[in-house]
């Protein structure tokens, strides 16, 4: 389900699961096609155009794309027919049984989590770094799926793009302290685990262990292809895009 692309390639072949695409890159890997996104700046004149062109190669719509401002909250946005006309602000999560809708995720350590569902096609993306991870993000929007699109969380997979592992992600005691179950010691310092903490949320809400997919990529030890807050990537950001392709005609 993850694409692990290479810094050469020019041509990316999306790994379709059924009729939904997720993707996920980083600038690294598209000199020609960066995604980069500064949240200093926010200069969508020099990115935007870049990433349009990625988009266009992958056959995705980017007019329509749905990029949420996130805040490190628990909010999460529906995304109808009508795509997102306001700036999305304030949602860490979005829902959308639209197909040729993208939702895209911007992270550079947060985990990036992808939800589809195959029966009812819908999908649903999370930002889930500690403090949304705290919020029970996850949760929230496999209730929300669960509620407005009548997905069944047993039906539902899921994939965790990059995001900082358990091994590198030493934190504060405020943050240890909300993840027990989550959180080790190592030479004085606290590590915590957010594949860990997001695995159980999902399992509490009745998701099966056989449908959770992890890219197995860690953020901060992954420097030649991922961007990662902790390794001083202050504004470039990995991108995560799900999109749902309209399925092929029937046969008459
Ligand atoms: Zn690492």
């Amino acid at each position: 389900m993850t694409l692990p692309l290479k810094k050469s390639s020019k041509s990316p072949q999306s790994h379709p699961t059924e009729s939904a695409d997720i993707i996920s890159v980083t600038d690294n890997d598209f000199p020609g096609f960066n995604a980069f996104f500064s949240f200093a700046r926010n200069d969508y004149a020099v990115a935007g155009p870049r990433r349009e062109g990625f988009f266009r190669e992958l056959g995705i719509n980017a007019e329509k794309a749905v990029f949420l401002r996130q805040v490190h909250g628990d909010r999460i946005l529906h995304v109808g027919s009508g795509g997102v006309t306001e700036k999305a602000e304030g949602f860490d999560g979005a829902i959308t049984f639209q197909s040729n809708i993208p939702l895209c995720l911007l992270t550079a350590d947060c985990l990036p989590i992808v939800v589809w569902d195959p029966v009812r096609k819908v999908i649903g993306v999370a930002h889930a770094g500690w403090r949304g991870t705290a919020g029970r993000i996850a949760v929230n929007l496999i209730k929300d799926m669960s509620a407005g699109y009548c997905c069944q969380p047993a039906h539902l997979k899921v994939f965790f793009g990059p995001g900082i592992s358990g091994g590198c992600y030493d934190v504060q005691e405020e943050a240890a302290a909300r993840f027990p179950a989550g959180t080790i010691q190592r030479e004085g310092k606290l590590y915590l685990d957010l594949i860990k903490v997001n695995t159980d949320q999902l399992l509490e809400s009745g998701l099966k262990t056989s449908n959770i997919f992890d890219s197995g990529f860690c953020t901060c030890c992954t420097r030649e292809k991922l961007f990662s807050y902790r390794n001083g990537d202050q504004s470039a950001r990995n991108l995560t895009v799900a999109v749902i392709r309209p399925g092929p005609a029937k046969c008459k």
